[in-house]
């Protein structure tokens, strides 16, 4: 069987395109109708939020993204906006990197679905589609704009709310945005992209849909990392877009199992998690690896050492355990018997390095 997924039905490119979502939003809105903006807090009286379309009844929310997203946060998000006692909003709008996206996601989801958003941390649980949502990133990298994941960390496990309902109605890519971004930010995030192509085009579920986007995402990578383009920017937003359509018909690998565990014990965030765990594996991704190395060193980038040096047994269990858990990445990475291949041991001596 092959799968028949949907994708963002509507995409604005280009710079200063954000100008454009007052009219976007305009024919969503409905008479006594209001908006939610979700934006990541750092911009909290920046210069983007004062380009925020705002109309009268529209709320703005600042979301702080230290921690990466937790169920808790959906929650009490769609508690203050179900607060506000005007019923539904007409639209939510999330302005942010990916725990941004992922957040505005899950809150549109989780307005129109009764329970906790932990309770849809899965494959297709959610039943009622959310309410009309944009996304607009301001780091790229995640493919977050993209995908059908909102990924969360909830009580029990680190796992994304997966459905055709979690896409977002529009997208808006604008390359303007993410001038701010850190330096050490913008790799880590970049990397993820990278790592995504990597781990999609060398795994067993590899087809020639997920290869042409793939392809063409780590050709744009290398052009951002390895050259100087005035244009960087525009081809990282690309490059992220097109990673993620790469993954969404295969799978990414090792390395993204293994960053779950890192995030899931250590609260290490995805971007420089997925550095750190790749960086231990060039025994999977011998070529990808090497050419990371080769990156970073252009960059000046330097990782993080001995991070697991101080877990105890029970903590390097449950890292082992939240890893091996997710079988169809370790399916696409080493194929049907991977279990033999990726033993608890070896998983744990890969950690150990980190
Ligand atoms: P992020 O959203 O966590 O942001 C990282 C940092 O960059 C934050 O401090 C943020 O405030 C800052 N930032 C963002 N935009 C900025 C800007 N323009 N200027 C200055 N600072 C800015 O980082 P991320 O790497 O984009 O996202 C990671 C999150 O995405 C994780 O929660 C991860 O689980 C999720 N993710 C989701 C998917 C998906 O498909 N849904 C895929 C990969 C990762
Ligand atoms: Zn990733």
């Amino acid at each position: 069987m092959y799968r028949n997924f949907a994708i963002v039905p509507r995409i604005i490119f280009g710079r200063g395109c954000f100008n454009q979502l007052d009219d976007i939003l305009q024919e969503k809105r409905t008479a006594d109708g209001f908006m939610v903006f979700i934006i990541d807090d750092v911009f909290d009286g920046a210069a983007l939020e004062g380009r925020i379309p705002q109309r009268r009844g529209d709320r703005i929310i600042h979301v702080n993204v230290d921690d990466e997203p937790k169920t808790s946060l959906i929650d009490a998000l769609v508690g203050r906006i179900r607060g506000y006692g005007s019923g539904q909003p007409d639209g939510i709008v999330g302005i942010g990197g990916g725990s941004v996206l992922d957040i505005a996601k899950a809150v549109s989801l989780l307005l129109t679905n009764p329970g906790s958003s932990a309770e849809y941390q899965g494959w297709d649980l959610i039943e009622t589609p959310g309410i009309y949502k944009v996304g607009i990133p301001t780091l790229s990298g995640t493919g977050a704009e993209i995908s059908r994941t909102a990924i969360l960390t909830g009580p029990e496990k680190k796992l994304g709310i997966n459905s055709d309902y979690t896409l977002y109605d529009q997208i808006m890519l604008d390359p303007e945005l993410v001038a701010g971004v850190p330096k050490d930010q913008w790799f880590y995030t970049g990397m993820d992209c990278y790592i995504h192509d990597v781990e999609s085009l060398a795994g067993t579920f590899i087809n020639q849909f997920s290869k042409a986007y793939g392809e063409k995402s780590l050709e744009l990578c290398r052009q951002v990392f390895l050259e100087d383009h005035d244009d960087a920017a525009d081809k990282l937003m690309m490059a992220s877009y097109f990673g993620g359509m790469s993954i969404a018909y295969s799978q990414v690998g090792a390395c993204h199992a293994l960053s779950y565990g890192l995030s899931f014990v250590l609260g290490v965030h995805h971007g420089i998690g997925c550095c750190i765990a790749f960086d231990q594996l060039d025994e999977i991704y011998p070529e990808g690896v090497a050419e990371f190395r080769t990156m970073m060193e252009r960059h000046q980038i330097s990782l993080p050492r001995g991070i697991t040096a101080s877990l105890g047994d029970a903590d390097m269990d449950l890292m082992i355990e939240t890893a091996l858990n997710l079988v169809p990445l370790w399916e696409n990475c080493l194929g049907p018997d991977w279990r033999e291949l990726m033993t608890p041991e070896r998983a744990r001596k890969l950690y150990e390095r980190m």
